[in-house]
């Protein structure tokens, strides 16, 4: 959308505050609201802000940051007032001398897109995020008790998510995004809605608006929805499978009908980068102590460095549709990853792969969780880190993951990852009293 179009429509409809958007190294957005009257200025990128109080982006003494915002982000929130509305833009960081800066999650992303088109391909990226909702109680604080008992493609009357999940899918319709599917997930209380999939940036920006309005609407029907990976243990957690293609052309280039399985040469060397560096970027797919909690044996997610045909339990699957819907699934990220992160990695990697002409070990079709140790040594399937620690420790040692975020974003994402481990550490759970209080 060009800049006169968006003061057109603002103009227009009347619309009364504009939010200017970005996310911080975990990938929480943040927001500063500003007038109509100031939206001129903003669009020209000239609007400051005191970077210093947002999570690991600024050292106090280079506070000041400029919000440029990406005028093809603009959308008006439907669930507001159509007369003095609101809208929202997303924003790429700037220091004060005009160079873009090094703490934006969304420019370490645009620097990978930037590689991958150097060597003449998109990314595409269709995200399929799953979310609980939770009843609140009487303070409207959320519980742990979910809304319903349904599971896998229930309906009403059992699906008591069914209208707040209508709900979600008109408003994100309303704001552009084209919905494929929703439907119930298999745990209580836990849903999916997918959307098509678009370049990774875009794809990026959709990803974070989408919790953002999810939680909203929910909020609105009284519930709480949640993107914690793995709120309830002994059911299923939330994944966010990724679907990946690279086009090259407007072509799938990962689609070869001669090739094995009718996967290209391409498509093998971005699956053996991915399993090349999963171990160490799955400390930003997977970046909470409770994403680790999920990626455990027998809840349809990955724990194990594999890849399969249609089996879902390892790391990457390869969905049956070719032609140009030819893709690979990454089952291991979550959705409380920072988006521009978690692509950026998977799609450096991938690149990697293709760059250095990697082979990915042979597609494993047996169910890996029913292995035993033996049978999984004896095929080299190694396992992923079993905890944020472990993971953050693979990925200091990873210098093409570490480059990827660039050094300001690796040492805060560092810091502020060994600090939350530090924190779980020196907890006592509730585990540990119930198990031992009474034992010794
Ligand atoms: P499955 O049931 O196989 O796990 P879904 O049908 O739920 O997958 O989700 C498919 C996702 O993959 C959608 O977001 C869709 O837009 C996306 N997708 C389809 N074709 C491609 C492609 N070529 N590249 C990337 N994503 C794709
Ligand atoms: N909820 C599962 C996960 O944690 C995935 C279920 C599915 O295959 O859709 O990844
Ligand atoms: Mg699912
Ligand atoms: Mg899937």
């Amino acid at each position: 959308m060009a800049k006169e179009d968006i003061l057109k429509e603002v103009r227009e409809k009347g619309i009364k505050s504009i939010r200017l958007q970005f996310t911080d190294i975990l990938g929480i957005l943040k927001n500063v609201a500003i007038t109509t009257a100031q939206l001129e200025k903003a669009l020209e990128g000239e609007l400051m802000f005191d970077g210093s109080s947002i999570e690991g982006f600024a050292r106090i003494e280079e506070s000041d940051m400029y919000l440029r915002p990406d005028p093809n982000t603009f959308t008006v929130f439907p669930w507001r007032p159509i007369k003095g509305g609101v809208a929202r833009l997303i924003c790429d960081v700037f220091n004060p001398d005009g160079t873009p800066f090094e703490g934006d999650p969304r420019y370490a992303l645009k620097k990978v897109v930037a590689e991958a088109s150097s060597m003449g391909y998109t990314l595409n990226v269709g995200p399929e995020v799953e979310f609980f909702l939770f009843q609140v109680d009487g303070d409207g604080r959320p519980t742990t008790i979910t809304h319903d008992n349904a599971s896998y493609f229930y309906m009403t009357p059992v699906d008591l998510g069914e209208e707040a999940r209508r709900s979600m899918v008109l408003t994100l319709e309303q704001m552009g995004f084209e919905i494929e599917a929703s439907h119930h997930e298999t745990a209580p209380g836990q849903h999916e809605i997918d959307f098509k999939y678009s370049d990774a940036l875009d794809t990026a920006d959709k990803i974070v608006t989408f919790r953002f309005v999810v939680r909203t609407i929910a909020q609105q029907h009284g519930l709480h929805a949640t993107f914690m990976p793995k709120p309830i243990a002994g059911i299923n957690g939330s994944g966010m499978h990724t679907n990946q293609s690279l086009f090259m052309n407007g072509q799938n280039a990962f689609f070869d009908p001669n090739g094995e399985m009718g996967l290209s040469k391409e498509a093998y060397n971005y699956i053996a980068g991915l399993m090349k560096h999963a171990h160490s970027f799955v400390a930003i797919t997977n970046p909470t102590v409770n994403s680790y909690k999920r990626l455990i044996p027998g809840f349809e997610a990955p724990c194990y460095i594999a890849w399969s045909a249609r089996n879902r339990s390892p790391l990457i699957r390869i969905p049956s549709k070719r032609g140009s819907s030819t893709r690979i699934e990454a089952r291991f990220p979550d959705p409380s990853c920072n988006p521009y992160l978690a692509l950026a990695v998977q799609l450096k990697a991938g690149l990697a792969g293709i760059k250095e002409n990697l082979t990915p070990p042979s597609a494993v079709s047996q169910n890996i969780y029913k292995m035993s140790d033996e049978e999984r040594k004896a095929q080299g399937i190694q396992a992923l880190p079993a905890n944020l620690y472990d993971a953050l420790q693979e990925l200091s040692r990873d210098g093409l993951i570490k480059e990827t975020l660039g050094k300001h974003i690796y040492e805060r994402f560092m810091k502020e990852g060994i600090k939350e481990w530090d924190r779980y550490r020196s907890t006592v759970h509730p585990w540990e009293v119930s198990r031992y209080l009474e034992m010794y």
